[in-house]
């Protein structure tokens, strides 16, 4: 009890952005540039802002060249589009990334449909998803990239292995299940009407939680043993900080999951660096696969 080893998911982002520091040394002395990744920023929204310079920091930080572009909320959706398109045709550009969520007048889904699929780094649109289930290459969600790279740190292979995938989203749950498919796991992908989720939970090699729910899977349900990666971001009121403190917790109820658990990511400081390592890693074999070059590894 208690034993569970915390993953490191900031030495873990760490080690994959020197790596891919290394394949972008590689790769820019035979294309003649660097990798470059466009992020569009649309609005004011302070998470949003967050994000997007800790992308541009880490963007450059592994030697790739970032194209940061805001505007204000008010863009037309036309407008947008057509940045997107600019962004398709520009042959420097290997990456494109726009930022959610996008202002309530703008289909979000117009949007993500306009990025070429070979820069979509994001592994958002519905070509990338396609690849996905069909085993083709291509570009894949970043947030589940990063949980799969951690389950094979801690478990070594996963063949074989039982996993409950919690949340359905385009984001992060459907695409979880078919990465781990991918890697010969047998998967459950449940969701906020699956009956008897605890009992599932209780059978599974890993957990992946991603239902947006503060501490919704306790530490009764976990196997002993397992690998349970908490994807969830959930700010809750902390009165101990004081009079409106806040903190951020994920969808495991941490402390009681760790003492059965044999490996747990913490919130923060888990899946969340993890997300913006693949961004980059994305954005590596996107520019290699444009140039025709094999994927670095
Ligand atoms: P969504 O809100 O899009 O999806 C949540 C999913 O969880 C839905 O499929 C929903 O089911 C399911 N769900 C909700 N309640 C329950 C429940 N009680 N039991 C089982 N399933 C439930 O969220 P996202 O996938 O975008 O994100 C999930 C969480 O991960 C959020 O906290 C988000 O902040 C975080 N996140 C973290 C990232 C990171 O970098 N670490 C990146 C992306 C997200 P249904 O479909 O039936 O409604």
């Amino acid at each position: 009890p208690g034993a569970a080893s915390v993953i490191d998911g900031k030495a873990a982002a760490a080690l994959i952005d020197s790596h891919v520091k290394a394949g972008v040394a590689q790769l820019e002395s035979r294309l003649g540039r660097a990798p470059c990744l466009a992020v569009v920023l649309v609005g004011e929204d302070p998470a949003s802002q967050v994000y997007v310079r800790n992308k541009v920091k880490r963007t450059e930080a592994a030697g790739m060249r970032s194209i940061e572009i805001r505007r204000d909320a008010r863009i037309e959706e036309a407008e947008l589009v057509g940045i997107v398109e600019a962004l398709n045709a520009d042959d420097a550009v290997d990456g494109i990334l726009v930022q959610m969520p996008l202002p309530g007048h703008i289909d979000p889904y117009r949007v993500v449909e306009t990025i070429d699929p070979d820069k979509d780094v994001d592994g958002l649109t519905a070509t990338s998803a396609g690849r996905l289930v069909q085993g083709a290459p291509g570009l894949r969600p970043c947030t589940p990239s990063g949980c799969v790279w951690l389950a094979r740190q801690a478990l070594g292979e996963l063949s074989g292995k039982s996993v409950v995938v919690i949340g359905r989203s385009i984001l992060v749950g459907k695409p979880a299940a078919f990465l781990f498919l991918e890697q010969n796991c047998t998967v459950m992908l449940s969701h906020s009407r699956t009956l008897d989720l605890p009992e599932h939970c209780a059978r599974a090699d890993i957990v992946v939680a991603a239902a947006g729910r503060p501490e919704m899977v306790k530490g009764a349900w976990i196997k002993e043993g397992a690998c349970v990666l908490d994807v969830g971001i959930n700010r809750v009121d902390a009165p101990e900080k004081g009079e409106g403190g806040t903190k951020l917790v994920g969808d495991v109820a941490y402390d009681e999951a760790a003492r059965r658990a044999g490996f747990i990511t913490p919130v923060p400081g888990g899946i969340g660096p993890m997300t913006i390592a693949f961004l980059l890693v994305n954005t590596l074999k996107a520019a290699a696969a444009r140039a025709g070059l094999a994927q670095p590894e």
